[in-house]
């Protein structure tokens, strides 16, 4: 009975959007010279040859055509689904075939169960199957705890001893924890490990996995005729990332991965970011020197004493890059400073500079 209840709680749950998806809908106001498609605002832009970038509420999309078919990179959020496949078949006759995820987070996979009913194979890292899986898995567990939290406190009303009303939760959540099968089929049906190669339009299109950059599964997808390189979030364009620690993304692999990219592109490469504008390589190597530049200063504030409070009240370190407007989109020049503020923390837990 206990187990029909619960059912019936989940579904009310629907996968929404995550916690870090990022919103673009901010672009300061500058005017674009991009075709606007329809009312859920995806436009496109041309990048190179048949290679394309919409943009919407989410990540960057890549899109790819040609004789083979449609090879989409991301797919924001459910919603946007459908405008994003009429936008599609706007450029194209042929069917979205192929979908790659960059990672996990909600603003890139957010159409990923809309994607699996059309047809459409979708491949990512493996972790990014993981991380999708345990995110429903805590919007189960918080359904279970909110019910329990209600049934307990009827017991109470009712006078029930505390014992029992302990015994009770505990008992229930390990009975319907452990057997939970999601129903909603949002997952990647093809992972990889490391990386994996699409012949395909006459495009060599190589998926390569970086580690623990913006997260623990993200992947660079590069074009190697076109020279197209869509990077998701381990590269953001003209703001600061969001290095996602709880995810498994890190400072020194956000950094290693833009050090990748590097490796791969040259002056005339066009570069799809996760999020902002299309990029070049001289973009890439400014947020690289702005990363090293800003986690070498607060890392030694740290070590030399310094609180969180005042290594934030430091405004001219981020001066150059507020002048950019780095700060004014998802990740605020405080939070950026605060997350680095935290990485010298886990590294140089005990370290102090003596004081001469
Ligand atoms: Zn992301």
């Amino acid at each position: 009975m206990k187990k029909f209840i619960i059912l019936g709680i989940l579904f009310v749950f629907t996968y929404p959007a995550q916690v870090h998806a990022q919103d673009d809908k901010n672009n300061g106001g500058r005017p674009t010279n991009e075709t606007k498609n329809n009312d859920f605002n995806i436009t496109v832009e041309k990048v190179k040859d048949s290679i394309y970038m919409l943009k919407g509420k989410g990540g960057n999309i890549g899109l790819c055509i040609g004789k083979d078919g449609a090879f989409l990179i991301d797919d924001q959020f459910s919603e946007a689904t459908s405008e994003i496949l009429t936008t599609v078949s706007n450029l194209t006759r042929k069917p979205v075939q192929f979908l790659v995820n960059t990672h996990h987070h909600g603003d890139h996979t957010g159409g990923n169960k809309n994607m699996n009913e059309a047809g459409v194979v979708i491949f990512a890292h493996e972790n990014v199957r993981k991380r999708l899986l345990q995110e429903l898995m805590k919007i189960h567990q918080d359904s279970i705890n909110k019910y329990f939290e209600n049934e307990a406190e009827k017991l109470k009303n009712q006078g029930a001893p505390e014992e029992k009303i302990a015994e009770h939760a505990k008992q229930s959540v390990k009975e319907t924890g452990m057997d939970f099968t999601p129903t909603e089929n949002i997952f990647p049906m093809v992972t990889f490990d490391q990386e994996i190669t699409f012949y395909y339009n006459d495009e060599q299109i190589l998926v390569f996995h970086v580690q623990n950059a913006h997260t623990d599964g993200d992947s660079m997808i590069y074009f190697t005729e076109s020279n197209v390189l869509h990077t998701g979030d381990t590269f953001v364009n003209g703001r600061y990332p969001f290095i996602d620690t709880d995810n498994g993304g890190s400072v020194d692999g956000y950094m290693a991965a833009l050090s990748r990219i590097q490796m791969i592109a040259n002056e005339e490469t066009k570069i799809i970011p996760g999020h902002g504008e299309i990029a070049s390589l001289a973009d890439v190597i400014y947020l690289q020197s702005m990363l090293t530049f800003l986690t070498s200063r607060v890392a030694y504030y740290r070590v030399d004493g310094k609180s969180l409070e005042q290594v934030l009240s430091m405004t001219d370190l981020t001066q150059e890059f507020e002048g950019k407007g780095f700060g004014n989109y998802f990740i605020s020049k405080d939070k950026f400073i605060t997350m680095l503020y935290q990485d010298a923390v886990r590294k140089y837990p005990t370290l102090k500079k003596k004081k001469n």
